[in-house]
């Protein structure tokens, strides 16, 4: 039993073997993707599974006892990415040898932002993070960066860099006018600095010129900054930022600007035109910033078919990377990555219980400077091991086989009678509807609303019956409901994909039926 101070390998052994046994429990009491019943049922399996008394009582059930039950109640109410009819999101079955090595992290429990809390865990973030600048195309030796909680995080980083650097050659730029070039140095003054960062001077905040399909992180990091001017800019008939449309909107906004592009948008997984945005941005005649949302399409660089697609990434002043998507990793393993130094003083800190200057000099290296965070656990590590354990050849293979996947499906409803494909299929993600015999090509909006509620009517008697999740979000000038499937499951087959949009028009059809008078 444990004690107060035993240590925690000794009862591991056991209690992973409890573990274990209560994941195949669960998966067998769960007889497809997701708990059937929908919310109100799964909420009081999930209660009852808790217990009858307090979630803490006065003395507890013990470790197996309480390790067992619970494990087994969480994996019946989970939706499995490892289940081929889990299809929804962005959620990916983790890689075991990522899931065990994250295992030795939570054992170990180091911690990244001193030296003495993590001596190798620096080191191996500081080497994860010069692989991952490489495969981007920046310089290892000059790039920076960190492992992050995902995409929303790196988003408010790269904002958060940008908006500093941009601001300061602003204020810069400004002084060198006021009192020509050799003015305090080329340096603003103290009362300058203050509260100026990120702002274009006097026309108020930085504007953030992102495309109408950018994640809604990228507009909640903005607002959080006080960037307060978020430019949408129109995309494509395939979801791509408008080209013509961005430099229209930089001519407008000829001041100081972080433009974000999307490297897979969540809907869609589409690709923004990197290259041409990024010679846009560098001819933009003030300050400017791009940075590259790559959290959903960055996975395409281990693989040689795919990696051409985001030629122009290597041009970004920042990227965001997220390898709990396609890269097979438990969240959270997002990546934030600069080509240069540029930007990171505005989160540089020495603080004396941390990092005191002089322990820094001789080598003793806090990477307190990285992160927002504090306490701080070193997930750079699983993806270490990822790495090294599967070499970019099985990554490479395994978004491959994600894309087929969804080619495959993409056939399917291109040859479906009574399924609509949305948007060409870039990556592995495929967006489409479901459209009844008989419905006319009128855009009429009761039409629209009737398609629009059997659609998501689709979706939630799939999760009502435990048979599927699938994808809904809404796509088109109308935004009309559509259904999406995005397919992270390379042990998946293209027979499973079949018999998963075969089960989304049955429903269809009988949903359509019911629905007759
Ligand atoms: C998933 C995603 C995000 C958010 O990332 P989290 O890891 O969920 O924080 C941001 N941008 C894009 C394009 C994404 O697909």
């Amino acid at each position: 039993m444990t004690g107060p101070g035993h240590q925690p390998a000794d009862d591991l052994r056991t209690l992973l073997r409890v573990t274990l046994e209560a994941l195949d429990a669960g998966r067998r009491d769960r007889s497809g993707p997701l708990p059937a019943g929908g919310p109100a049922a799964v909420r009081q399996a999930t209660l009852d599974a808790l217990g009858p008394g307090p979630l803490l009582p006065r003395t507890g059930d013990g470790e197996a006892a309480a390790l067992g039950a619970l494990t087994r109640m969480l994996t019946a109410g989970s939706a499995d990415p490892a289940d081929p009819f889990c299809a929804a999101h962005l959620h990916c079955p983790p890689l075991a040898v990522a899931v065990a090595a994250d295992l030795a992290v939570s054992t170990l429990n180091p911690s990244l932002d001193s030296w003495d809390q993590a001596p190798a865990g620096t080191t191996v973030e500081l080497e994860v993070v010069a692989a991952l600048a490489e495969l981007v195309g920046f310089d290892p030796t000059h790039a920076v960066g960190t492992v992050t909680t995902g995409g929303t995080e790196s988003n408010l980083m790269g904002l958060l860099l940008g908006s500093h650097t941009t601001g300061q050659a602003a204020i810069r730029s400004r002084a060198r006018g006021r009192s020509g070039p050799r003015a305090h140095h080329g340096r603003p003054g103290p009362r300058a600095q203050l509260g100026r960062a990120g702002r274009g001077g006097s026309a108020g905040p930085v504007p953030v010129l992102c495309s109408a399909a950018g994640h809604h992180s990228v507009r909640r990091g903005a607002e959080l900054l006080g960037l307060t001017k978020v430019v949408p800019v129109a995309v494509d008939a395939a979801y791509r930022m408008d080209v013509q449309a961005l430099r229209a909107a930089l001519a407008r906004h000829d001041g100081p600007v972080l433009v974000v592009a999307t490297a897979g948008t969540t809907d869609a997984g589409a690709i923004d035109p990197l290259a041409e945005i990024a010679d846009l941005v560098r001819s933009h005649p003030a300050p400017s910033w791009l940075h590259v949302d790559a959290a959903h399409g960055g996975g395409a660089l281990f693989s040689r078919r795919l990696a051409g697609r985001l030629t122009g990434l290597d041009q970004a002043d920042s990227v965001a990377l997220d390898l709990h998507k396609l890269g097979w990793q438990p969240a959270p393993a997002g990546v934030f990555l600069t080509p240069s130094r540029r930007g990171w003083s505005r989160l540089e800190a020495e603080i004396a219980y941390l990092n005191p200057a002089d322990e820094t000099t001789a080598g003793y290296t806090s990477l307190l400077g990285r992160s927002l965070r504090t306490t701080r656990r070193p997930d750079a590590f699983k993806i270490a091991v990822t790495f090294r354990a599967l070499g970019r050849e099985r990554l490479g293979a395994m978004v491959d086989a994600c894309h087929d996947l969804a080619e495959h499906a993409a056939h399917v409803i291109a040859d479906h009678p009574r399924l609509e494909l949305a948007a060409p299929v870039t990556l592995s993600t495929v967006l489409f509807r479901y459209v009844p015999a008989g419905t006319g090509t009128g855009t009429g909006t009761e039409e629209g609303t009737r398609l629009d509620r059997l659609n998501a009517a689709i979706r939630s008697r799939l999760l009502d019956d435990g048979a599927a999740v699938v994808g809904r979000t809404t796509a088109g000038p109308e935004a009309a409901v559509h259904l999406k499937l995005t397919l992270l499951n390379p042990a998946a087959t293209a027979a499973d994909v079949s018999a998963l949009l075969a089960l989304v028009a049955a429903t269809g059809d009988r949903i359509a039926a019911e629905a007759q008078p």
